[in-house]
């Protein structure tokens, strides 16, 4: 006589709405979403990946630090360890090298679509003609 297929162990917790898991169960009666440290490495996950992080890691490299040194000044003032005269004068030059920055790093991708666009059409002139 063989044995019936046997049912998946099915997760032992709750979920959040309060009907129990059904998630086949991994390690310890629990599902991968349920095992101790999940909701800790979803969070960390959403940080990750969340959009100003992502627009931060788009920044040209050379603002990062930057904005790393703004935001320590931001609470620097908030605690009253920097003068707002000062926190201002910083805000200020770090725009001015910002767009300096944006402006060069525009210069160089303008010129490297002209560049392809001489390769296509076979014109030397700049674009438009
Ligand atoms: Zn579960």
């Amino acid at each position: 006589m063989s044995a019936a297929p046997q049912e998946p162990v099915r997760c032992r917790a709750f979920r959040t709405d309060g009907q129990p898991c059904t998630a086949p169960a991994v390690r310890g009666g629990l599902c991968i979403g349920h095992q101790p440290g999940a909701a800790a490495a979803h969070v960390k996950g959403g940080k990750a990946t969340s959009s100003a992080n992502r627009a931060l890691k788009l920044l040209p490299s050379r603002l990062q630090p930057i904005v790393d040194t703004l935001e320590k000044v931001f609470y620097e003032v908030y605690e009253g360890n920097r003068s707002l005269k000062s926190a201002t004068a910083m805000a200020t030059v770090a725009l001015a090298i910002g767009k300096l920055v944006l402006a060069g790093e525009l210069e160089m991708r303008v010129r490297a679509i002209e560049a392809q666009m001489r390769l296509e059409t076979g014109r030397p002139d700049r674009w438009p003609a």
